[in-house]
C-alpha cells in the first residue's frame, strides 16, 4: 500500500475502533426461545476509538481517525458521523466481506443493560494497514489508542508515534496483558481502577491504593500514568511525583463513555499545549459534563461548555 501523499496534519490522530451500538429497550432479558416485546430501539455511533475523537473535536481540536469499518450502512453512517464533527476520515479503511463493529445492546428499565459486541472490520486493521498512514501518524501531534484494535496494529501505530516524536497516548481499554516493550513506548497510560487493578496484578479499593498502583504501573515504562476513579475523580503519577484531583460534584445520569471522554478531552487539551494540571482539569470537566446526559458520543461537551464549568 502506498502512503498518502496529501495528508493533512491533525492535532490529534486516533487510532481504534468504531461500532455501530443497536439498543432495544427491553422489560427485562428475554428466557432462551422466548421473543419480547421491546419499548424502543435507537441507533449511535461507538466505538472506543470514534468516542475518543468526538470528544477531542468537541474540544476543538483538528481530529483525525485511523481504523477500519465494512463496506455496509453501518460504515457508512459511522464514517458520516465523524465527519458531521468535523473529524477527517480520510484513514479509516472500508473492508469488503467484513460487517463494520456492532454492539447489540439490550437496556433494562433499571438503567442496567446486556451487551455483544462484534469486532468486525475492527480486527482488520493490520501493522501494514497502520504502516500505509505512517505520513499521518507522524504529523500528528498526539496519538491515541485503545485495544479493541488488534495489538500488533496498536503497537505499530504508537511506535511510528513515538519515533516521530509525537505525544503517546494509551487507554488500556478492554485490558489485556502488555509488555513493558510497549508500556516503554507511551507518555500516557490511561486506565480505570478495574484495569489498572488487572494491568498491576493489586486490587485497587480507592484512591490510596491508586497511587500506589499508578506509580507501580509507571516503573514499567510510561511517562505518566493516569488512573480514574469514576465520581471519586482521578490519580496521577508522573515524573513529578502522584497527584489526586477530585471530580466535579454532578447528578449522573448515565456515566456510558466516561472514560472516553477523559482521553479525548486530554489529548486535546495536550495537543493545545496546555499545562498538566489545566488538562487533566478540562478532562474532567468534560466527562463530569457527559455523565450529566443521556448517551455517549450525544452527551460529550463543546470546549465552550467545558470553558464555563471551569471558570
Ligand atoms: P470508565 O468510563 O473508563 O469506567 P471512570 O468511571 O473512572 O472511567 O470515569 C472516568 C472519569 O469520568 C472519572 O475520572 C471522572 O472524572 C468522570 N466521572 C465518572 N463518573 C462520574 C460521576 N459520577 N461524577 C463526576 N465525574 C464522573
Amino acid at each position: 500500500m502506498s502512503e498518502p501523499f496529501a495528508a493533512t496534519a491533525a492535532d490529534v490522530l486516533v487510532v481504534g475502533s468504531l461500532n455501530m451500538d443497536l439498543r432495544i429497550r427491553t422489560p427485562r432479558l428475554p428466557a432462551p426461545g422466548e421473543t419480547l416485546t421491546g419499548s424502543g430501539f435507537d441507533t449511535d455511533g461507538g466505538g472506543k476509538g470514534a468516542n475518543q475523537a468526538v470528544a477531542a473535536a468537541r474540544q476543538g481540536a483538528r481530529v483525525a481517525m485511523l481504523g477500519a469499518v465494512g463496506q455496509d450502512a453501518h460504515g457508512a453512517a459511522l464514517l458520516a458521523a465523524l465527519q458531521a464533527d468535523g473529524i477527517d476520515t480520510g484513514a479509516v479503511e472500508r473492508i469488503a466481506g467484513m460487517p463494520s463493529g456492532t454492539a447489540a445492546i439490550l437496556l433494562m428499565p433499571d438503567g442496567e443493560n446486556s451487551i455483544v459486541v462484534i469486532a468486525g472490520a475492527n480486527h482488520a486493521l493490520t501493522p501494514e494497514r497502520v504502516r500505509a498512514q505512517a505520513g499521518r501518524l507522524r504529523q500528528a501531534r498526539v496519538v491515541v489508542a485503545q485495544l479493541e484494535c488488534p495489538l500488533d496494529a496498536v503497537t505499530e501505530a504508537l511506535t511510528i508515534a513515538r519515533e516521530a516524536g509525537a505525544i503517546t497516548v494509551l487507554n488500556a481499554a478492554p485490558v489485556q496483558p502488555l509488555d513493558d516493550a510497549l508500556l516503554g513506548q507511551l507518555d500516557w497510560l490511561v486506565v480505570n481502577e478495574i484495569e489498572a487493578a488487572a494491568l498491576a496484578g493489586m486490587p485497587v479499593p480507592g484512591p490510596t491504593e491508586a497511587r500506589e498502583v499508578a506509580e507501580r504501573l509507571r516503573q514499567r515504562g510510561p511517562r505518566q500514568v493516569l488512573v480514574t476513579l469514576g465520581a471519586e475523580g482521578l490519580v496521577l503519577a508522573g515524573p513529578e511525583g502522584t497527584l489526586a484531583l477530585p471530580a466535579p460534584r454532578v447528578q449522573a445520569v448515565d456515566t456510558t463513555g466516561a472514560g472516553d471522554t477523559v482521553v479525548g478531552a486530554l489529548a486535546a487539551a495536550l495537543a493545545a499545549g496546555r499545562p498538566l494540571r489545566e488538562a487533566l482539569v478540562r478532562a474532567q470537566a468534560a466527562a463530569a459534563l457527559a455523565v450529566t446526559r443521556l448517551g455517549t458520543q450525544s452527551a460529550m461537551p463543546t470546549a465552550a461548555e467545558v470553558d464555563r464549568l471551569v471558570a
